[in-house]
């Protein structure tokens, strides 16, 4: 989590949200499987000052989501209403529906996720596949699973896995790796998945694996990991004209920072900023012109705020995802001696992004 939560203070999302999530400790365990033994770093001497400095929550999507929708008048959400394609229209776009209905619109914020049309219609290319995947799964227990309100994580030769809880009687999971050859039949197999990673997780304390062992196989969520190379937003539209995108539709990422998510309110408070500044200097005789030039200087002043915070998080993503999922003798060795420290402070650094305040001053 990051501070767009704070971003969000004026909204009853804030008053809302904090009772719903559960402070997740302020530091990680690692510890480095290397076969027989399993050694544990923690942050030592440095847990006081990161203790008061970051701080790590389990936000579960679903009650974000309700907040969020909660916080707009009735009917603003239209759902079932994929966009197949965007036409022109003077100073507006026409959305053109699935069911062939048509929205006639201002300004067109694309957070349409990773396989965006509005990116598409901006000119990026598709996200580019890793190679790596990820298993999340969510454990529903009936009574208090009595695990610390701490974020574990678990590195081995080629796989990393995590776990935290989300509040007292939920527990999140995840499982990244590389599958090789004859580890892709088991992407159609949910069961032979869940041994799969049961048995590459043999090290972990045992009540670690009982929470994935009792992870329903309808709970597991299995993706290939995607991101946006972060030269492509070097040179890419952010926004053209009235149009723009944001969150996985703009910065597609690796899920090691856990900042995808977060990042993508971030767009949400900022582009929020910068439509209200454009809308509120409105003069009243003004031409539909002048409006769509507001809009568009809105969304670029939109674009350059967010371009390299983005183009950041990509690449510090993918560079942790590199070295803590690593195969190789020499990434593990300099992983477990020398990068622990660092990609952990990685982790709480990159979240504590202060992105402003919803409101205008
Ligand atoms: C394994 C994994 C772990 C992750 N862990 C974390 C984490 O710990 N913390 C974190 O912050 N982030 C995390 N993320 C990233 C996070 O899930 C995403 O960044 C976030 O969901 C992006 O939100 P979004 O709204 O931009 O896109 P999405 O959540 O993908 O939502 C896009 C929406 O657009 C709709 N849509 C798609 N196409 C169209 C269309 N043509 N017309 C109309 N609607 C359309 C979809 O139905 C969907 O509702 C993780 C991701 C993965 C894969």
């Amino acid at each position: 989590m990051g501070k767009w939560l704070e971003g969000l203070r004026c909204s009853s999302c804030w008053r809302y949200s904090p009772p719903k999530t559960y402070t997740s400790s302020w530091e990680c365990d690692y510890f480095f499987d290397d076969g027989a033994t399993i050694s544990k770093y923690v942050f030592q001497g440095q847990r006081k000052a990161v203790s008061t400095k970051f701080e790590v929550r389990c936000v579960r999507r679903k009650l974000l989501l309700e907040a969020l929708a909660n916080e707009l008048p009735r009917g603003t959400i239209r759902y079932l209403s994929k966009v197949v394609a965007i036409e022109e229209s003077g100073f507006f776009k026409i959305l053109h529906l699935i069911d062939g209905t048509t929205i006639k619109t201002k300004v067109l914020i694309g957070c349409d996720g990773i396989n965006s049309v509005v990116a598409k219609w901006l000119g990026f290319k598709e996200a580019t596949y890793t190679e790596r995947f990820a298993i999340r799964g969510c454990l529903e227990l009936e009574t208090n699973h009595s695990f610390e309100p701490i974020l574990k994580q678990y590195f081995g030769k080629g796989f990393r896995a995590g776990v935290v809880p989300c509040d007292e009687k939920v527990v999140y999971w995840f499982f990244t790796w590389t599958p090789n050859s004859q580890d892709k039949e088991l992407i159609q197999n949910p069961a032979k998945l869940k041994q799969y990673v049961l048995n590459k997780l043999e090290n972990v304390p045992s009540y670690v694996k009982s929470f994935i062992e009792k992870t329903e196989l309808d709970s597991f969520h299995l993706a290939p990991l995607r991101y946006r190379q972060p030269w492509k937003l070097i040179m890419g539209n952010i926004s053209k004209g009235n149009v723009c995108v944001a969150g996985d539709a703009l910065h597609p990422m690796t899920p090691d920072l856990g900042q995808g998510g977060c990042c993508a309110l971030e767009d949400g408070v900022v582009l929020a900023r910068c439509l209200a500044e454009a809308f509120s200097n409105k003069s009243k005789k003004e031409e539909k012109e002048e409006e769509y030039k507001r809009i568009e200087e809105g969304l670029k002043r939109y674009a350059n705020e967010r371009r390299w915070r983005c183009i950041d998080l990509i690449t510090t993503a993918y560079i942790v995802g590199f070295v803590q999922q690593g195969n190789s003798k020499l990434v593990t060795f300099l992983r477990d001696k020398l990068f622990a420290p660092l990609l952990f402070g990685q982790l709480l650094k990159k979240s504590n992004f202060n992105c402003g305040k919803l409101n205008i001053p």
